[in-house]
């Protein structure tokens, strides 16, 4: 098993597409670790760099410690799976799965040892026989997933390998994925446009956004403790709510927008961080799930309290989603997450509270965080 460290790693295709900008990750032997941002922002550049398929502009690749940067695929001992599978079609399961051994001279007895060990793993030894299009989409992924398997690679790539399977089945590849990990301890790295698969599977999320490297982190720290905006408002769902006001200095530092008005408390280290930004524009973000109804649920932390007016709530089970303005703020709309029993109507006012300890605050110009 290997760690594999990206040391200013960069990719210029053509003369002029920056497709990675100098991205530096240490990934550690074991880790299972999800490159994640929306389409375009440099995740399968970065995988197929690291798989050997897309050339190197810049910067050093190493695994286990030896720059790889000129070694060709095949003699990096990593193996990828891809999203549409890449199966032969005329080649049953064990042939699918036998090929890449079969390519390597591989002795038979071997070839079928490995094949059978992952096939059971997989829960795949009735299917040996089968083709392709004889199986279901899951399985189909799973045959892919074993012919990574039986190569006994120092890394495994997975590149968005659950994008082409229904929601349900999503969810149960990526549990039986993460079940792998831990069974193999094999270090993995994974490419995902989909936050909540880079939350539930990632020990460390690696976020991009135009080929820059935005955060590296794990998931309970991206999600309380993002770096900047864009980190903020990618993690989660519903995403953060973000309103642009400004910091007044009256007996205390207080945030100001529109109507919405809240002090902020002086023992807070916030206060610090805040004061250089008095008189100046910032923003304000806070999540869905934490803000609370003043009017039914207590907390025994300090909180800040606004009041909105619920435009629309769209239940989703046992929680609702409350969609919600500030007063003589109607164009702007955010998000509130409440128990679906509280069953809001339009129009209503209510007011909620945010624990200080949730503020969030961010610089307009720079999007970084400020506290
Ligand atoms: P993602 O996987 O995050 O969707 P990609 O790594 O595929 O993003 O692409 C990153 C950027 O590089 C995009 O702007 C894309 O248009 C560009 N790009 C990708 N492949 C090529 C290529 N072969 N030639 C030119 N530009 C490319």
């Amino acid at each position: 098993m290997a760690n594999v460290e990206l040391k200013k790693l960069k990719k210029v295709y053509g003369k002029d597409v920056l497709a990675i900008k100098e991205a530096d990750v240490f990934i550690e032997d074991k880790e299972f670790v999800v490159l994640v941002g929306p389409s375009g922002c440099g995740k399968s550049t970065l995988l197929r760099m690291i798989a050997g398929l897309e050339e190197i502009s810049g910067g050093d690749l190493y695994i286990d410690d030896a720059r790889v940067n000129d070694v060709s695929p095949k003699d990096r001992d990593i193996a990828m799976v891809f999203q549409n599978y890449a199966l032969y079609p005329h080649m049953t399961v064990f042939e699918n799965m036998a090929f890449g051994l079969k390519l390597r001279k591989y002795p038979k007895a071997e070839i079928t040892q490995r094949v059978e060990e992952a096939a059971k793993v997989l829960g795949l030894t009735p299917y040996l026989d089968r083709r392709p299009k004889e199986m279901s989409g899951g399985q189909r992924q799973r045959v892919a997933i074993g012919r990574a398997l039986v190569r006994q690679p120092k890394v495994f790539l997975f590149d968005e390998p659950l994008s082409n399977l229904d929601a349900k089945l999503r969810v149960q590849m990526r549990i039986e994925i993460k079940r792998l990990h831990k069974q193999l301890q094999a270090t993995m790295i994974y490419v995902t446009h989909d936050q909540i698969e880079a939350m539930t599977m990632g020990d460390k999320i690696v976020v991009l956004k135009d080929g820059i490297v935005q955060q590296v982190d794990s998931p309970m720290n991206l999600f309380n403790n993002p770096a900047n905006k864009f980190v903020a408002g990618f993690i989660g769902s519903p995403s953060m709510n973000f309103l642009q006001g400004e910091i007044e200095k009256t007996e205390e530092l207080e945030f100001v927008s529109g109507t919405v008005r809240f002090g902020i408390p002086n023992e807070l280290n916030l206060h610090d961080k805040l004061s250089p930004y008095i008189g100046q524009p910032v923003t304000f973000g806070f999540r869905p799930e934490y803000l609370y109804d003043k009017a039914k649920e207590k907390s025994k932390q300090l909180s800040v309290d606004m009041d909105i007016i619920i435009d629309v709530t769209e239940p989703v089970g046992s929680e609702a989603y409350n969609y919600f303005h500030f007063k003589g703020q109607e164009d702007l709309t955010f998000c509130f997450r409440s128990d679906s029993a509280y069953d809001y109507q339009s129009n209503e006012t209510i007011t909620v509270g945010l624990d200080v300890a949730r503020l969030r605050f961010f610089d307009v110009e720079t999007e970084n965080r400020i506290a």
